[in-house]
This record gives structure tokens, sequence and C-alpha cells, in this order.
């Protein structure tokens, strides 16, 4: 892609007051950016962040996606919603997710679906656990979690943005090298290669304890396009940083 692509995930946090306070001091700093920049806040705040964001450059994501369009599914979010609040991105298929709630492959391919097929640009998460990686899995594992999304989404696979993210390094301070992101984001660039002609174009994300201090040298590998940015996006000051990075 010509441009970079920072996303913050804030996951289950904030609040009415944080929130202002968060989103009024990010869009007030990202000045000029040429990367595009994002948060993806909790359901419920999606209102209150397109208020917050009118006016400026920052775009809103949702932490997840229903893959039905509509009808008797109690407690989940439509990307027809999504879309009438101004909402531009969904994380889909993330670890925490994947992990507490059980998702399959093929349900993270359903939502991404649903995602395209209302005009939001899913952000689909595939990374190892430190047990995979130690067993030598790692490409293994995310191959396995990209190709559902490929097969389910076909012709549109170069609409969607991808996120690595090793499970061992969410939230544990412990970064991946930007060798070791590298070699990972180059196979999920061949696969998507593979399946598209236009594979170039595809944000290729990195996100696992990013920071004000590592962001940079993740950013400038050839095939890291980008951050999925938890802990450090919700300080303004290092989430600026990390966009700063990015430009
Ligand atoms: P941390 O940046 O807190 O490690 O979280 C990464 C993440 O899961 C983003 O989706």
């Amino acid at each position: 892609p010509s441009h970079k692509l920072i996303a913050g995930n804030w996951k289950m946090n904030g609040s009415l007051a944080e929130n202002e306070a968060l989103v009024r001091a990010i869009a007030a700093g990202m000045g000029e950016a040429t990367c595009t920049v994002a948060v993806c806040a909790p359901a419920l705040y999606l209102g209150q962040l397109q208020q917050l964001r009118a006016g400026s450059r920052l775009e809103a994501g949702a932490q997840d996606v229903s893959a039905h369009t509509q009808g008797a599914y109690t407690g989940e979010v439509s990307a027809k919603m999504l879309k009438e609040f101004g909402v531009r991105y969904a994380i889909v298929g993330h670890s925490e997710r994947r992990q507490y709630h059980h998702e399959s492959d093929a349900l993270v391919a359903d939502k991404a679906k649903a995602a395209l097929a209302s005009g939001i640009t899913p952000i689909v998460c595939v990374g190892e656990t430190l047990a995979e990686r130690e067993a030598g899995k790692t490409e293994e594992v995310v191959k396995r979690q990209l190709a559902a999304v490929i097969h389910t989404n076909g012709h549109c696979i170069s609409e969607v943005v991808v996120a690595y993210e090793p499970v061992w390094a969410i939230g544990t301070g412990k970064t991946a090298t930007p060798e070791m992101a590298q070699q990972v984001h180059a196979v999920l660039r061949a696969q998507l290669k593979a399946a598209t002609d236009h594979a170039d174009r595809v944000h290729i994300l990195y996100g696992g304890s990013m920071n004000a201090a590592n962001a940079q040298a993740l950013l400038a590998q050839p095939d890291i396009d980008g951050g999925l940015v938890g802990g450090a996006s919700l300080k303004a000051a290092d989430f600026l940083q990390i966009v700063a990075a990015a430009r």
C-alpha cells in the first residue's frame, strides 16, 4: 500500500469521559498525518465516537461484527448497524475472541464476508500461540487462519486488512522482533499473492505490544504496513508517537 494504517484497539476499556479526552487529543495531535488512523471502540461507544471525531480525519472501527445480516441473534451487532454510525473497520477473529468465545476459522471468515457485504473493511487477525511457535507451527497456523478467509471471500480478498498478532506478544510486553514479524508478514503476502493480483495493496498490520519505542523499527519492514495497537492506544501521547512513526 502507498500509506500505512495505524489502528488502536481499545478492547473493553474507556468511559464517556475518558473517550472524550482521548479522542480529542488524538484528533488534535494527528495533524497532517499521511497514514490512516483509526480507533476501534466498544460497540456501545461508536455513536459517541462518531460525534467526537466529526471534522477530523480519524476513522472509526468496531472490535467485532456479527456474521449474520439481521434477526434473532441476541447481543449481536450487524455490519449494517456499524455502517449507520460511520464505522469504516471491524476487527474480526481477534485472538481474545478466538480464545474466550471459541470463534472458529470458519466463523471469522463469515464475519469478514458480512462486513465486506455492508462496505465495512474487516481487520482479520491471525497469529500463533507460544506453544504453536515453540512447536515450529507458526506458518502453518497463520496460513490456515488466512486460508479460511480467502476461501470464503474469494475475489474480495484484496479488500480486507490482515493483522498478524502473535498471541504471546499481546499485552505481555514481549514484541516480535522486526525480523520475526517480517518473516511471517512475507508468508502472508505470498499467500495473498496466490489469491489476488492486488496483494500489494493489502495492509498487513503487526499487533502485539507495539509501542512508541518499537514502532519505527517494525514499520520499517517491507511487509509491515501498519499496526494494530492495544495498550499503547489508550494514551494519546503514546498512540500519537506511533502515528508519527508511520509517516
Ligand atoms: P497490546 O498492544 O496491548 O499488546 O494488544 C495488541 C492487540 O491485541 C491489538 O489488537
